[in-house]
């Protein structure tokens, strides 16, 4: 089974989430069973408690679970039901770790954020894979958020336990213009290093940007990011967020995903798709 990490560095709203999903949405089209993990690192147990002009309505799942927006894109995107399974809160985590310390579950042990809020996290997002050739799980926040800490290690983790060639890290940042017309790249060195920070090396990097990057801010963030020049995407604004999946494929962005992931010789030629 195929994991792609999804984290957003420089600011929230970026479209993270809508990037995860048309990446998911091209792997569907290339004939994989494709699925998605949404991380909110928040203490809520769901979004049903939560303000919707802070987080946008609440999303009702088939099972009656309470969840992010993010959530209903999936399921558009991918054309999948999901169940609360699919999102993973920091308040699910830590109730349910909780209750196994009250149960006596942990035998003794002195029960920490790693390892066994780590452990949870990974166990989460392994069996809502179960069943499937992908699994996409994005990371709600920003790169650097003292809340995103223990997933971004629990990923660090997992990575660590999973052969190389089935795990893809793709960061998704933004790209500003400069007063003088410039697309300017140091946000995204400075999310890179920070990820670099906690020891993840991202694989893909998508530049969400008002236009579709320039070959000279492509190479730019090919070398300061340490990737090939050909793992940089761009997601410019567009008018409808179904196209997005329509751009990043211009891009060749599912073709270096299967490549990087070893699909493409099973996946189903571009005529078929
Ligand atoms: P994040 O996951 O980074 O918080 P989302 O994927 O939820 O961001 O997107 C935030 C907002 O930006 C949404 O309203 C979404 O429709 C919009 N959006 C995302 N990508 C694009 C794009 N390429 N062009 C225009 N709007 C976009």
């Amino acid at each position: 089974r195929k994991f792609i990490f999804v984290t957003g560095g420089v600011m929230s709203g970026l479209g993270k989430g809508i990037t995860a999903a048309s990446t998911g949405r091209l792997l569907s089209n290339a004939g994989f069973d494709v699925t998605a993990v949404k991380i909110d690192p928040y203490l809520n147990v769901d979004a049903g408690t939560m303000n919707p002009y802070q987080h946008g309505e609440v999303y009702v799942l088939k099972d009656g679970g309470e969840v992010d927006l993010d959530l209903g894109n999936y399921e558009r995107f991918l054309g999948v039901d999901m169940t609360s399974d699919h999102n993973v809160t920091t308040g699910k985590t830590y109730q349910h770790v909780i209750e196994r310390e009250r149960a006596g579950d942990y035998l003794g042990k002195t029960v920490q954020i790693i390892p066994h809020i780590t452990d949870d996290i990974k166990r989460r997002i392994r069996e809502a894979a179960e069943g499937t050739d992908v699994c996409i799980v994005e990371v709600g926040g920003t790169v650097g958020d003292i809340e995103g800490m223990p997933y971004l290690e629990a990923l660090r983790q997992f990575a660590h336990e999973e052969d190389d060639e089935d795990i893809l890290f793709t960061h998704v940042t933004l790209v500003p213009y400069s007063k003088n017309g410039e697309q300017k790249t140091k946000p995204t060195q400075h999310s890179v290093k920070e990820l670099r920070s906690i020891g993840l090396q991202p694989d893909i990097l998508v530049g969400r940007c008002e236009d579709k990057l320039d070959i000279e801010t492509k190479e730019k963030i090919a070398l300061f990011c340490d990737v090939p020049i050909d793992a940089v995407f761009s997601n410019p604004d567009v008018e409808d967020v179904y196209h997005v999946p329509l751009m990043v494929e211009e891009e060749g962005l599912d073709q270096y995903v299967m490549e990087r992931l070893g699909l493409d010789e099973a996946a189903l030629p571009p005529a078929e798709r």
